[in-house]
């Protein structure tokens, strides 16, 4: 009988994988896991959960909310003809000790929501992140986002809806906001859109960058407001204050801009699943994974994407974006291999970022150029140029994906260092602005 180890348990027969989430990261995973199991002839079976039969093309979603049409991408065939199970539902909780994640099942019918209980040998922890809507009072129940296609369908029908002249204030100073401002002024001219953030617009390009970005947004119309937080929105819009003061929202240093929309897209919140299943959490709520990706304390437990905290150089956690998410997933896959494999754990992840992407609508965006660790140089594409190889950019990522499904490989091997490649190397954001964020804006 085929007996290999994985985390010290042995495992007779097929091992049994299931990997949470199927955004870039949980899909990327799984196709990886079944190409390279397959090549390596170790018996796998492979669950992948999640809640929609709807694969999410997060790094559109606000082209979505400015009206243009998603694809539309089904798992299933995204999956393939692998042998991969789709399980429809929501992960709950992980029952490490039992190595067990118990699902609810979508459409699980009148008596209640029907459960399944799915064992692993191994698990891919990669259920992503969300809006943080909830880090300026007032902002869960009366600002809209772009961070997950429920929001960015809502703020879609919101825009349609406003007369012309009505006041659009976008939160945040990173890429997202960066792109969420420029997307819904050029869909929406009659709007006047603005950009409320503390520090600056584009803190973390080079000057060139922000320069250019800066100059992209006053052509589009909008208005940029630095050097200010918000501290509370309500249905007329949003009160800032001086970011180095205290001002609290009724007290008055705070000043209102009035809004009919507000976009709060000044951080995304982690998958609270690793933390309600009990699991070690740092980074707001982002699984905790040593420098091989696994779960300290369960090593039968690999994190990726937005949703773990994988550390970078520095021991700080990497920036949530499908640049970091895509080779997390290929490293985590082949690490999850060589394990069942009863191989040595392959050499550390590493990570080294290339450039950011921005897009500022449909006919212009900026390409930066970043050192490994993310830092701007002093390169920059702009324009039609840059719109166009954001789109590039954009178009590669499901292209890996795919490619995964083709030809397990796509990424380098374990502990490699990715090669600089645009695919890869998507929109970075050293502002900050993907990363969680506890504090307000
Ligand atoms: C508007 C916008 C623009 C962006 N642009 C860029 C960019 O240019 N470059 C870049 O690098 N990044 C960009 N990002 C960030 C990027 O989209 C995320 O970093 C990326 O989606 C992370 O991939 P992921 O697989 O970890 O998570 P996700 O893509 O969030 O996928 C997670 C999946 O898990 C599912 N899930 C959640 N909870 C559970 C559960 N309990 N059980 C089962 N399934 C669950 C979700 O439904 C989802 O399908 C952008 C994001 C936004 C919103």
């Amino acid at each position: 009988m085929d007996e290999r180890k994985q985390g010290g348990t042995k495992i007779s027969g097929r091992a049994r994988v299931v990997v949470i989430g199927g955004g870039y990261a949980g899909v990327a995973a799984a196709l990886r896991i079944v190409g390279k199991a397959a090549r390596r002839r170790v018996p796998v079976s492979v669950a992948l959960v999640n809640p929609s039969p709807l694969f999410v093309e997060r790094i559109r979603l606000h082209e979505l909310a400015a009206g243009k049409a998603p694809r539309r991408i089904e798992l299933a065939r995204l999956l393939g003809a692998r042998g991969i199970e789709l399980v429809l539902g929501r992960a709950r909780r992980i029952d490490a000790a039992a190595r067990a994640v118990e699902v609810e099942l979508e459409g699980g019918g009148n008596a209640g929501a029907e459960t399944r209980r799915l064992g692993y040998d191994a698990l891919v922890y990669a259920p992503g992140s969300g809006a943080a809507q909830e880090i300026v009072p007032g902002g869960g129940e009366h600002a809209l986002s772009v961070a997950d296609a429920a929001s960015a369908r809502a703020l879609r029908e919101r825009l349609r809806a406003a007369p012309p002249g009505g006041r659009v204030v976008v939160v945040g100073g990173g890429l997202t906001a960066i792109e969420a401002a420029a997307e819904i002024a050029e869909a929406f001219p009659a709007l006047r859109v603005a950009l409320a953030t503390r520090g600056r617009v584009g803190e973390g390009l080079s000057v060139g960058g922000r320069a250019y970005v800066g100059r992209a947004l006053r052509e589009l119309g909008v208005a940029i407001r630095e050097g200010v937080r918000a501290v509370a929105v309500d249905a007329s819009g949003l009160a800032v204050a001086p970011e180095a003061g205290g001002a609290a929202p009724g007290d008055g240093a705070a000043e209102r801009l009035a809004a009919d929309i507000v976009v709060l897209a000044a951080g995304f919140r982690p998958a609270a699943l690793a933390e309600r299943s009990g699991l070690a959490t740092v980074a707001g709520g982002r699984l905790a994974v040593d420098r091989w990706l696994r779960a300290p304390a369960h090593p039968e437990i690999w994190g990726a994407g937005d949703a773990a905290a994988v550390l970078d150089g520095d021991g700080a956690p990497l920036r949530m974006g499908c640049a970091t998410a895509l080779p997390q997933a290929a490293y985590a896959a082949d690490s999850v291999v060589a394990a069942l494999a009863g191989d040595a754990p392959p050499p550390p992840f590493r990570f080294a970022f290339f450039i950011q992407c921005i897009s500022l609508g449909r006919r212009r965006g900026l390409i930066q150029r970043v050192d490994p660790r993310d830092r701007p140089l002093d390169r920059v594409i702009t324009g039609r140029l840059g719109a166009w190889a954001k789109e590039l950019v954009c178009r590669s990522t499901i292209a890996a994906i795919r490619l995964e499904g083709l030809r397990a490989g796509g990424h380098g091997s374990p502990g490699e260092a990715p090669r600089p490649r645009g695919a890869r190397s998507l929109g970075s954001d050293a502002s900050g602005e993907r990363l969680p964020s506890g504090a307000a804006t």
